[in-house]
């Protein structure tokens, strides 16, 4: 049986009984939208996360689309992020019809560069009149976070907001502290290949202030006011489904005991492929920790990649490139008018990243397996 890249039938099997008692749950008192279980999974999680707030939403996508919106960001607004990142990132940002400005990554980590950060926003200051600079979106790529006591200051002492895009990080810890606690408003996703993952689309925002919250509540349902037939500000249909919810509380009890597995699969890939020449294995930050959404390596260049996934095809093992074409020179985003050497670091990067099977359940002998494939 070939080894599969991400193991949901495997997980499945430990939470069988209970997503299926909470699937049912639903279907008994039928409050398919907005039902007790949205409220339950957002007291778990924001205390999970030692955050005050948690608003459930429809999935990553809408939560980086809700904080936004919360922060008024619109056309004429420039807002910073990496180019090595997911799309929808990005998107939610052009979406609102404001303009994404990407600023080159670290090398070792694929995060946002802070001092890249200070250097780009100072340069749109001075030389884009068009724009006014407004926030930061951070992306933990990967499942590691982003390097937030240089951001956070970078980004509040221009005035800026910092969202956390933690739609790969949700568990994971920077310097001890939950991700999703970080930045003004955190955004995470449940789709189902995340580290917690739902059995659909879905995702939550994590927010401090009781202000942040109400207007996060009003925008997930139309921008209502008192009730819903009151609309006080635009807003999007961004809620939650019950029944992912209970699928999200069945799989949330096991969620602990799955980060720490993850974290044993990485360690022994590291001490797997530890003498594979030209080949770099993935590092975590001093006084971090990794929910390892995915295992990524990082070849010698280019040619070196495709031996070593060439290998692996050959050996029935699955592997993924996450992201081959940074989203400055992807089509959507040629308005922005970027070209190639824009963000060296990324385009290198995204020349040589490949990423191998990565789950809670991988086997130690199957990890064996996708290392002498790579030994060939
Ligand atoms: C998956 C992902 C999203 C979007 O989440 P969806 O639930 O798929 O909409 C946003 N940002 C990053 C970094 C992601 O990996």
């Amino acid at each position: 049986m070939s080894i599969p890249f991400i193991d949901l039938k495997t997980q499945y099997q430990q939470v069988e009984a209970s997503v299926r008692a909470g699937i049912d749950r639903v279907l008994g008192h039928g409050a398919y939208i907005m039902g007790p279980e949205i409220a339950e999974l957002e007291e778990r999680l924001s205390s999970f996360c030692a955050v005050r707030h948690a608003v459930g939403c429809a999935s990553g996508t809408d939560a980086l689309v809700m904080a936004l919106m919360a922060f008024e960001v619109g056309p004429g607004d420039a807002v910073f992020t990496t180019p090595f990142t997911f799309m929808a990132t990005a998107e939610a940002i052009a979406l609102l019809g404001a303009t994404p400005v990407f600023v080159d990554i670290d090398p070792v980590t694929f995060n946002i560069d802070p001092d890249e950060l200070r250097r780009k926003i100072g340069e749109v200051k001075d030389t884009r009149k068009d724009l006014i600079p407004k926030g930061v979106i951070a992306v933990d790529l990967f499942g590691q976070p982003a390097d937030y006591a240089r951001i956070e200051p970078v980004a509040h002492n221009n005035g800026l907001f910092l969202i956390v895009d933690a739609a790969q990080s949700f568990g994971a810890t920077y310097k001890g502290k939950p991700v999703c606690s970080l930045g003004d408003v955190a955004c995470t996703s449940f789709f189902p290949a995340k580290p917690l993952g739902c059995y659909g689309d879905g995702g939550m925002l994590f927010a401090h202030n009781d202000a942040m919250h109400k207007l996060l509540v009003s925008i997930r349902v139309h921008g209502m006011g008192e009730d819903k037939y009151e609309n006080v500000r635009l807003g999007i249909n961004g809620r939650l489904d019950s029944i992912q919810a209970a699928v999200l509380l069945a799989k949330f009890a096991i969620f602990p005991g799955e980060i720490e597995k993850r974290q044993q699969v990485a360690d022994r890939y590291a001490a797997l492929l530890d003498d594979i020449d030209g080949l770099t294995v993935p590092t975590v930050s001093e006084g971090n920790t990794s929910v390892w959404a995915q295992y990524s390596v990082l070849a010698r260049d280019a040619a070196h990649k495709d031996a070593l996934m060439g290998r692996l095809r050959a050996a029935d093992i699955p592997t993924a490139i996450y992201y081959p074409k940074p989203l400055h020179l992807q089509k959507a985003f040629a308005g922005l008018k970027y070209g190639k050497g824009d963000f060296p670091v990324s385009e290198n990067v995204a020349g040589r990243i490949f990423s191998l099977p990565m789950h809670p359940y991988l086997s130690g002998q199957d990890q064996e397996a996708v290392a002498a494939a790579m030994k060939g």
